[in-house]
């Protein structure tokens, strides 16, 4: 394949968990792919680095006060180098690349994805809180512009996966299959005392500081349900959660025949993220394989609701829908952030949340407007509780 077949990926978040993850395939199949943005928040020294190695087109750095370092370290390179949070938007908007790996963090990855969608570019999405906050006016642009989104969170690549090839049968529903996170089994008298460091120990996968918080307060699998919501076209009455600590079943579509279909791997997020890139095509790689020989056992029961409240607010917002997924989340992103100072427990999350959400006005048919507004009286609401 010459330069010219090659997907050009822009990665959005080039220095988080996925997005170094999604350099990792980049880099394992040179002949396929090529990075031609990468962009970061802070950390200029790992994005000059990856620049220096991938020689993208483009880099952003978010923060404005790190463009004179990145643009001094790359001087001798045909790299262009931009900042701030204007420039993310711009160069979503740029022909110099195919895929958008939308892998920010957060609200901040919103208007970057929308704008890539708006100029008709496959979306490889992990930036979940994009469908969350405004999942009904992001899908329906996508198909205005017919940009494909292709999930990389591992559930709903498992779901897409499954329904490969079912256009035409109807779905009867979901499961989404969750770890539990590192509190399975335990009850608010523990909850309690939990500190920062042991909530960010994940028992199956490793990833950024906010999404391994929310896997431990299970609000994760609540924005899951949401983010399944849009992605597939969903009632919330279609959408069931099961815990499977093991997470080797990634997710589960069941159809009207009672028919469930499954898809199986060890958990490794570059398996979704591959998949993403490469897609329709599987790419072959050396990750280690299930073994059937040697199997776990694979076990499911039911989510503990009443101590991972979270995930019931989850589903309060996914039932109401207007912006009560955006104000949820908004919140959500403060109480962690809080709790990832030190400066709230690990159960005061989910009370700040549902304080806000009890605060916020509903709007029935947001506009991207309002989802603005409404994020930000949600932030400033939950940062005033807390005196952040
Ligand atoms: P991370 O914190 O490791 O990385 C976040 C990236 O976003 C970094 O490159 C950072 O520079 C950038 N960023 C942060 N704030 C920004 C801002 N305000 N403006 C612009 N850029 C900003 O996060 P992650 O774990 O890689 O997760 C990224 C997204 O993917 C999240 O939405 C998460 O829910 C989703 N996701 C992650 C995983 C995983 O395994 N890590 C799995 C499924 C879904
Ligand atoms: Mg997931």
């Amino acid at each position: 394949m010459n330069n010219q077949q090659k997907k050009r990926i822009a990665i959005f978040g080039s220095t988080g968990s996925v997005g170094t993850q999604a350099l990792d395939v980049i880099a394992a199949n040179p002949e396929l792919f090529s990075a031609e943005v990468l962009t970061a928040q802070q950390n200029d020294d790992l994005l000059i680095k990856q620049a220096l190695r991938f020689q993208p087109d483009i880099v952003v750095i978010g923060d404005e006060s790190k463009y004179q370092k990145v643009k001094t370290a790359l001087l001798d390179h045909p790299i262009k180098v931009f900042a701030g949070e204007k420039a993310l938007i711009e160069v979503a908007t740029m022909d110099n690349y195919d895929v958008m790996m939308a892998a920010i963090v957060g609200f901040a990855g919103l208007m970057p994805t929308m704008t890539a969608i708006e100029h008709g570019k496959t979306i490889a999405l992990a930036n979940k809180e994009t469908l969350v906050v405004a999942g009904d006016i992001v899908m329906r642009k996508a198909v205005e512009n017919r940009a494909p989104i292709i999930p990389v969170d591992s559930e709903h690549s498992a779901i897409f996966q499954c329904l490969l090839g079912e256009t035409r049968n109807r779905i009867e529903k979901i499961i989404l299959t969750a770890s539990g996170g590192p509190f399975l089994g335990k009850k608010p008298n523990f909850l309690v005392n939990v500190k920062r460091d042991h909530a960010l120990q994940h028992p199956n996968w490793s990833m950024g500081a906010k999404i391994s918080i929310d896997s431990a307060t299970l609000m994760n699998k609540g924005l899951e349900m949401i983010e399944a919501r849009w992605l597939f076209n969903l009632t919330p009455q279609q959408i069931q959660v099961v815990i499977h600590s093991q997470s080797i079943i990634h997710s589960m579509v069941q159809f009207e025949d009672g028919s469930i279909k499954a898809q199986l791997g060890l958990p490794d997020m570059k398996l979704p993220i591959q998949y993403a890139l490469g897609f329709p095509m599987r790419l072959p790689n050396k990750l280690p394989r299930y073994n059937f020989s040697k199997p776990d056992k694979l076990t499911f029961e039911e989510p503990d609701i009443r101590t991972f409240r979270n995930l019931q607010l989850a589903k309060d917002a996914l039932a109401r829908g207007g912006n009560a997924g955006c104000v949820l989340n908004a919140a959500n992103e403060i109480a962690v952030y809080a709790f990832l100072k030190n400066r709230i427990g690990f159960l005061d999350m989910t009370d700040l949340i549902e304080k806000t959400i009890q605060k916020i006005s509903f709007v029935e048919q947001p506009s991207l407007e309002d989802y603005f507004e409404s994020d930000g009286e949600a932030r400033n609401f939950a940062a005033s509780l807390i005196k952040l």
